[in-house]
């Protein structure tokens, strides 16, 4: 089997997907960062918290996407089927640093859901695979039924910023069968990649106002904005 990203073997005693190589050198995003959107900080006020709803708490990504290995990683979860690369990328999500309270308060992971025709397409929600595994590291629940997709909505990667707003309008709902384990909680929403943070922001808004009382995001990628250093 070779590397995803450099085409080398992978010893069978691997993960089998990615080699330990391309893993140590992942693009990971550079400290100091924010101590609330944990985007690398420069002096002054912080862009990337701009885009998040004031009662998220925290935000922490892994690596730059697009990046040496982690486009191929991110890929091949998705793309590829590749479904074991999951435990490499929630192990790294795992250790990341968090504000004490994120850490003593979460009390469910929520991963992003897919709408039911594109999971039926790929077989599996990768954000799903992810929390999953991301669930035994930080022993917390993973709720996959908080919150669904309404209807349909089309490729987010096809569209700019202001359609995808429009896009996910109302497209995410609450879902009545964990109310009462939503109401008064602090979750954090899972994702493979956050961008403009739109899908997130989309499920924290049917969360808090299904009765969660703050969120946080964990994804594994996260999009160089311009201007952000390497
Ligand atoms: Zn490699
Ligand atoms: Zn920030």
């Amino acid at each position: 089997m070779a590397c995803v990203s450099c085409e080398r073997l992978v010893a069978a005693s691997d993960n089998g997907i990615v080699c330990g190589l391309c893993l140590s050198r992942l693009p990971c995003l550079p400290s100091p960062q924010c101590d609330r959107c944990g985007h690398p900080r420069r002096a002054g006020e912080c862009a990337w918290c701009e885009l998040l709803p004031p009662y998220v708490r925290a935000a922490r990504s892994v690596c730059w996407l697009p990046g040496v290995a982690s486009s191929e990683i991110v890929h091949a979860l998705k793309y590829g089927g590749w479904t074991r690369v999951a435990g490499e990328m929630a192990l790294r999500m795992s250790r990341l640093a968090w504000p004490a309270d994120v850490v003593e308060e979460r009390a469910a992971l929520i991963p992003v859901p897919l709408s039911r025709s594109r999971q039926r397409e790929r077989g599996y929600n990768q954000s799903g695979l992810l929390a999953c595994a991301l669930a035994e590291h930080w022993n917390v629940p993973v709720w996959n039924d908080a919150i669904r997709r309404c209807r349909d909505t089309r490729s987010q990667t096809e569209l700019t910023p202001g359609e995808r707003l429009g896009n996910l309008a109302g497209s995410i709902a609450a879902s009545e069968s964990r109310s009462k384990d939503v109401a008064g909680a602090h979750l954090v929403i899972v994702d493979d990649v956050v961008t403009t943070a739109a899908t997130l922001n989309a499920c924290a808004k049917a969360l808090f106002e299904g009765g969660a009382r703050i969120i946080s995001y964990v994804t594994f990628g996260r999009a160089r904005a311009s201007g952000d250093r390497l």
